[in-house]
C-alpha cells in the first residue's frame, strides 16, 4: 500500500516537473522571438536611414507633403532598367512610301535631347550606346532611319546618342574609316561602353532586336529583305553590328584602307576570328530588317583590292586600325535628332 502511495507521489512530481519544463521552453521561445523581430525592425530602419542619407548626398531632394512628413523621391540612379524592357512591342511595319520630315520626327520624339541623345527617366539604362552611321548624300535615308530608330531605341530603354559621320569632299567612300572616326568622336562626348555600327539604309523590323552589346560581338542585321531574309554567308558581318569598347579595342578597331565598296566587313570578321571571338546573333525572326532601295552611290565603286586585303588581315590588323587613325575634323554639330560630324579622311 505504502509503495503504491509513494509511486503516485513520484508520478505527480514528475508530471509537474514536465509541465514546468514545457512552460519554461515556451517562455524561452517567446523571448527569443520577441528580440528577433525587434532586431529586424532596427535593421530595416537602419537600411532606410542609410538610403535616405545617400539620396541627400546624391542631391535627390525630398518631397514635402505639407503635413510635416517628407517622402524621399526615388533616385533615378537607384533602380536599374529591367533586363528585358517592358515597352517592347515585337514585329513592326516598316515602309518607305511616305516621305518623312525631320520636324515630324522631332515632334513625335519630344524627349530626344540635342545631338540625338536620350536616356530613360524612370530607371538607369543597362548600357550607354553610341550609334555610328557612316554617311554621304543620303539625307532621305537618314530621315527614315531617325523616324524608325528613335522610337525603337527609346522603347529599348537605352542611354544612347546618334552620330552621323559625314565624309567631306568627293573622294572614294571609306565606310570602315568613318566608323573608326565615329568611335573616337563619340568617346569625346560621353563614357559610351557599347558601339552600334549601322548603315543608314537599314531598318530593323522587330524591336526585340536590341541595339546593345553582348558578351561576344553581335551581328544584328541577320535577315535582310535584300538577301531573301537569310544570311548571304556564315561569315557575313555587314549592315548593322555591335561591339563593346573592349571587344573593339582587342581587334585594333577597323581597317582604314578599304576605299570603295566591299570587303571591310569581311576584314572585321577576320579580325574577330583571329582573336578567337565568336559572333552572336538574334534569331532570323527577330533579326529581320528592311533595306531602302537605292542606286549605287557615286565614288563608291566595288573595291578591286578587297580580295587581296581580306586574305592578309592577320598580318595587317595590328598596324592598321584605331591606333593608327588620322583625320581632320571639319565640323561637329549637335543637331536636334543627331550629332553630325563632317570629316576629311583623306584619299586612297
Ligand atoms: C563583300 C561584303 C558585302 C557582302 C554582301 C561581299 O562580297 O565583300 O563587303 O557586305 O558581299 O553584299
Amino acid at each position: 500500500m505504502a509503495t503504491a502511495t509513494s509511486q503516485s507521489l513520484n508520478f505527480n512530481f514528475l508530471h509537474r516537473l514536465c509541465k514546468l519544463v514545457v512552460v519554461l521552453c515556451f517562455l524561452h521561445i517567446s523571448v527569443t522571438l520577441f528580440y528577433y523581430v525587434r532586431s529586424l525592425d532596427i535593421r530595416s530602419a537602419f537600411v532606410r536611414n542609410q538610403q535616405q542619407q545617400q539620396n541627400r548626398k546624391d542631391g535627390n531632394a525630398t518631397e514635402h507633403l505639407g503635413n510635416g512628413t517628407e517622402t524621399p523621391v526615388t533616385p533615378k540612379s537607384w533602380k536599374k532598367c529591367p533586363e528585358t524592357s517592358p515597352l517592347l512591342v515585337g514585329p513592326l511595319r516598316v515602309e518607305f512610301n511616305i516621305p518623312v520630315s525631320l520636324e515630324r520626327v522631332a515632334q513625335e520624339n519630344p524627349h530626344i535631347r540635342p545631338g540625338g541623345r536620350y536616356k530613360p527617366s524612370d530607371c538607369e539604362a543597362l548600357q550607354k550606346v553610341a550609334l555610328i552611321i557612316p554617311f554621304r548624300n543620303r539625307e532621305q535615308h537618314l530621315k527614315y532611319w531617325l523616324y524608325y530608330l528613335h522610337p525603337i531605341l527609346q522603347r529599348q530603354q537605352l542611354d544612347y546618342g546618334v552620330y552621323v559621320i559625314n565624309q567631306d569632299g568627293d573622294e572614294t567612300f571609306n565606310r570602315a574609316k568613318l566608323l573608326n572616326v565615329g568611335y573616337a568622336e563619340a568617346l569625346k562626348d560621353y563614357d559610351y561602353e557599347c558601339f552600334v555600327f549601322s548603315d543608314v539604309d537599314l531598318i530593323p523590323m522587330d524591336d526585340r532586336n536590341i541595339y546593345k552589346c553582348f558578351s561576344q560581338p553581335r551581328h544584328l542585321s541577320v535577315s535582310m529583305d535584300k538577301f531573301g531574309f537569310r544570311l548571304p554567308y556564315n561569315q557575313y558581318f555587314g549592315g548593322v553590328s555591335s561591339m563593346s569598347k573592349e571587344q573593339y579595342l582587342r581587334i585594333n578597331g577597323f581597317p582604314n584602307n578599304y576605299w570603295g565598296w566591299g570587303g571591310e566587313d569581311d576584314d572585321i570578321f577576320n579580325r574577330l576570328a583571329s582573336k578567337g571571338m565568336s559572333i552572336s546573333r538574334p534569331s532570323g525572326e527577330v533579326g529581320k530588317c528592311r533595306m531602302i532601295r537605292h542606286e549605287r552611290d557615286k565614288q563608291n565603286e566595288p573595291n578591286p583590292q578587297r580580295f587581296n586585303r581580306i586574305a592578309h588581315t592577320r598580318e595587317t590588323m595590328n598596324k592598321d586600325g584605331i591606333r593608327s587613325l588620322s583625320y581632320k575634323l571639319v565640323s561637329k554639330e549637335a543637331l536636334a535628332l543627331y550629332t553630325k560630324i563632317t570629316v576629311d579622311i583623306g584619299k586612297p
